[in-house]
């Protein structure tokens, strides 16, 4: 190996780090059931009511350079519930609650508008439990996904969350009732209040860390 070989994999090495460094960790959160109150194939911006302490939640995990993103199955798109456009009005009228309510941007809000198959099975890359709307956002905003977590009241939304290589944070709220917990299945933390998702992801990661070491850690999926 040369001289200048060696140069180039340090140079190479230190512009890989300093990439690194510059990726964020974001937190992407579930919509309905965690961010609002689940009403079924809603479209109706009356009927959007944010979750007890979601808004003041958000703000501190802002305030802490966290960015936000929403991560959302909206089956009803491909199920005839409602239009894209019935979407996209609701999702404005989310956007601009929260910079009035709670003084946040959203860095970006990702929708899987398929329908699961037939029998239950996958149909896409990005309908949770898949990974596919975290890893597009990772890459087009830069995203350091091993220090951002994932909060949802379901296991599907862990699963997601795990399989793209973040911590997650099951928000008990009542939307989970099979409980089909497999180790990928297995939140990190687990918090009936939003209170307690933002003391775990800002101030408690030490405790996160032990929770997580008492669980069965799979390797990362592919
Ligand atoms: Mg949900
Ligand atoms: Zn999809």
């Amino acid at each position: 190996m040369n001289g200048s070989a060696c140069d180039t994999d340090a140079a190479y090495r230190a512009r890989l780090r300093a990439s690194r460094n510059q990726r964020r960790a974001a937190v992407f959160i579930d919509k309905d059931g965690t961010l609002v109150e689940n009403v079924p194939y809603n479209v109706d911006p009356a009927q959007l009511r944010f979750m007890p302490g979601a808004r003041e939640a958000l703000a501190a995990l802002a305030r802490a350079g966290h960015p936000l993103l929403i991560v959302t199955n909206q089956s009803g798109l491909a199920r005839g519930r409602f239009t894209r456009l019935q979407f996209a009005e609701l999702q404005a009228v989310l956007e601009q609650r929260l910079r009035d309510e709670a003084g946040v941007e959203l860095l970006d809000v990702l929708v899987c508008p398929h329908a699961p198959g037939s029998r239950g099975q996958p149909s896409c890359l990005c309908r949770k439990p898949a990974p596919g709307m975290l890893l597009r956002a990772a890459h087009k905003h830069c995203l350091d996904l091993a220090r951002s977590w994932m909060v949802g009241d379901t296991l599907d939304d862990v699963e997601s969350g795990r399989r793209a290589g973040c911590r997650t944070v099951l928000l008990d709220s009542g939307g989970e009732t099979v409980w089909r917990l497999t180790p990928l299945r297995w939140p990190y933390v687990r918090c009936t209040e939003w209170d307690a998702v933002a003391q775990a992801i800002l101030g408690d990661r030490l405790r996160a860390l032990v929770i997580e070491g008492g669980q069965p850690h799979p390797s990362k999926a592919g």
